[in-house]
């Protein structure tokens, strides 16, 4: 079957025809729709989304997140529904693996960043579709919907349900839960979207429902004033800028954390900040877990951070946001990660 390709500039691609992609939303099926572990909006924006309109076609449909959200995703239509793997007793979560006849993953392309979910997904051999933005994906499925040049998995959601002229199906919660996938992935419509399209996907959202507004008041207006205070500590007296390297990191141990009386999601988006400084064009958040030490990477210009975090730090994503982690202590890690910058000073110093 010859793939048709999306109207406007940007390529969708599938290994099904639309009509057989189409006969398949169309029939009944138990869908269960699987996302990415430290899932963020776009990843709960898209499973949500998609949850929503399969609801009205008349699929049974779950959605299954290996690990839980920040709170500032929690007010979504449908959040309260969603399985959080690591909550339940993974028997419920095995239950829905044997139950369905279609699994979809939203927002990532391997495997291995189902978390604790994996084997669960390993064993399932369901048919799977894969929806997701991600660059560098070895498709591990058939059906696959992947446009690397598409800001957020959300917006693709609502590109492949235009393209099936299904957009009936699309009511206020679905069109509010993509929207909100888009806003965070273009971190508030800013970055990642310098395409028309992408407004036009927005502005389709809006008709169907969705209130901006009030969607980025939900995201951006509703922290803690600890996290604010953190993010003051963060950028005032933690924040080492490497004028050589065009780089600046922010490294968060536990104790301080705990002293902000940190929760999940509070330091979303700290990482953003360093770039806002005149000639860095790499930042780099450390969190200190319980086991390693998180990295948030992000980049401006054509500064990989997605194959500097999989070549350093057990990681990827894309070319300016990528995450990874180290196994050591927060010191290593920071030493670690200002020696090897040296490899990169070239193509930094080319993309201030
Ligand atoms: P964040 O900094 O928000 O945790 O992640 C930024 C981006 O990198 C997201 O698109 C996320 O999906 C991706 N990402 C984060 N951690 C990993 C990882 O360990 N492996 C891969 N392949 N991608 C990651
Ligand atoms: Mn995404």
């Amino acid at each position: 079957m010859q793939n048709e390709i999306f109207d406007g500039t940007l390529n969708l691609s599938s290994d099904l025809g639309w009509p057989e992609m189409k006969t398949l939303l169309l029939e009944p099926h138990k869908v269960l729709i699987l996302t990415h572990k430290n899932p963020d909006g776009d990843a709960v924006g898209s499973a949500l989304g998609l949850k929503w309109i399969l609801d009205r076609l008349g699929h049974t449909v779950n959605v299954v997140i290996p690990d839980d959200s920040p709170l500032f995703l929690k007010w979504l239509p449908g959040y309260d529904d969603i399985i959080v793997h690591d909550r339940k007793p993974a028997n419920k979560t095995s239950r829905l693996f044997d139950d369905c006849d279609l699994i979809i993953c939203a927002d990532f392309n391997t495997p291995e960043r189902l978390g604790s979910v994996e084997p669960l997904y390993r064993q399932s051999g369901k048919k799977t579709l894969l929806i997701d933005h991600h660059p560098n994906g070895e498709p591990f499925t058939k059906l696959n919907l992947i446009n690397p040049a598409i800001g957020s998995t959300s917006e693709i959601v609502f590109l492949f349900i235009e393209k099936l002229n299904l957009t009936e199906y699309i009511g206020t919660e679905a069109a509010t839960c993509l929207l909100a996938g888009i806003m965070t992935d273009t971190v508030g419509l800013k970055v990642n979207c310098s395409y028309p399209e992408v407004f036009e996907t927005v502005a389709g959202l809006m008709r169907h429902g969705a209130d901006k507004e009030r969607i980025y008041h939900e995201i951006y207006n509703m922290h803690s004033a600890n996290r604010m205070r953190l993010l003051g500590y963060s950028l005032n007296k933690n924040m080492k800028i490497l004028p050589e390297y065009y780089t600046a990191y922010i490294a968060l141990t536990i104790s301080e954390l705990n002293s902000y009386h940190h929760r999940k999601g509070d330091t979303e988006g700290f990482v953003n900040y360093p770039l806002s400084i005149a000639g860095i064009v790499f930042s780099v958040l450390f969190t200190e877990q319980n086991d390693h030490i998180k990295l948030s990477l992000r980049s401006t210009g054509k500064f990989p951070a997605n194959q500097f975090a999989q070549k350093y730090f057990l990681g990827g994503g894309h070319l300016n946001a990528a995450g990874g982690r180290f196994l050591g202590t927060m010191k290593e890690a920071v030493d670690y990660f200002e020696s090897v910058l040296a490899e990169y000073r070239e193509q930094l110093s080319a993309n201030q």
